[in-house]
């Protein structure tokens, strides 16, 4: 059976008049890397701001479960003490401190100090980039660069649940492609995911499973590489 870590069940959001989100159903399963892919105001972000309890003023209904429990009415800290991360769209790192700093941020659930630092080098093997500017204010940072840091301080505090709001929004291609083959690895070490993306083509290359989602709702579900081969995908998403 699989071990699900994440399950939304008749999520409905609105936004006064506008119904963002009219009834989704989604599961992400341990070790998956789950992706949501949708054109521009498909409700994309609503869905992840529903989980992670940080939409604004609206009407919501429907459940949201993790690791079996409702999430409903979690802070944002005690969704990082349940190792629930979240990378949001705009990436959100300390600019005033070092990426040093920033990734020691990242752990401040934990104390184990010599385990954090150890921990800090294991990413700066993934992102070598952060590893050269460790001492470097994050503020100056170029944009794809502050894309990295701020997985890497989400990956600090260990998460079970990793949420990526559109990692590839502003950035050049090549540096676009970079972040997605950090995704990959990541991936690869284990860490179950869910994928916000508009870049269809690098989500469905990178995930195991995928939604695709249109005005408010998920027009399919299934096998991400079979989601690349298929033509209706191909038509509306990949510019095909
Ligand atoms: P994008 O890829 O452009 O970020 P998305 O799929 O993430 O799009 P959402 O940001 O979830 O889409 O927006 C879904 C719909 O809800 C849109 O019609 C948007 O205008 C509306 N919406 C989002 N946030 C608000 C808000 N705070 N107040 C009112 N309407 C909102």
């Amino acid at each position: 059976m699989s071990d699900s870590i994440l399950k939304i069940a008749g999520l409905k959001v609105s936004y006064g008049g506008i119904k963002a989100v009219k009834g989704l159903d989604l599961e992400v399963n341990r070790g998956e890397l789950v992706t949501l892919i949708g054109a521009n105001g498909a409700g994309k972000t609503t869905t992840l701001k529903a989980i992670t309890g940080t939409l604004p003023a609206c009407k919501v209904e429907g459940s949201i479960s993790y690791l079996g429990k409702p999430l409903a009415g979690m802070q944002s800290h005690q969704l990082v003490q349940q190792k629930l991360a979240m990378v949001p769209e705009g990436r959100g790192v300390f600019t005033r401190m070092t990426i040093h700093e920033n990734l020691l941020m990242g752990a401040y659930t934990r104390n184990d100090k010599a385990d954090i630092e150890r921990d800090i080098e294991k990413w700066f093997g993934v992102f070598p980039r952060l590893k050269e500017r460790s001492t470097q204010l994050a503020g100056t940072l170029s944009g794809g660069e502050q894309q990295m840091l701020a997985m890497a301080r989400a990956l600090m505090c260990h998460p079970t649940l990793l949420l990526l709001d559109e990692p590839s929004m502003g950035l050049a291609p090549i540096m676009v492609e970079k972040i997605f083959e950090v995704i990959r690895d990541v991936s690869k070490q284990g860490i179950t995911m869910l994928l916000v993306e508009q870049n269809a083509r690098l989500a469905l290359q990178a995930a195991h499973r995928a939604y695709v989602m249109d005005s408010g709702v998920v027009t399919m579900t299934g096998d991400a590489r079979a989601m690349l081969d298929d033509p209706r995908v191909q038509a509306a998403y990949l510019g095909e």
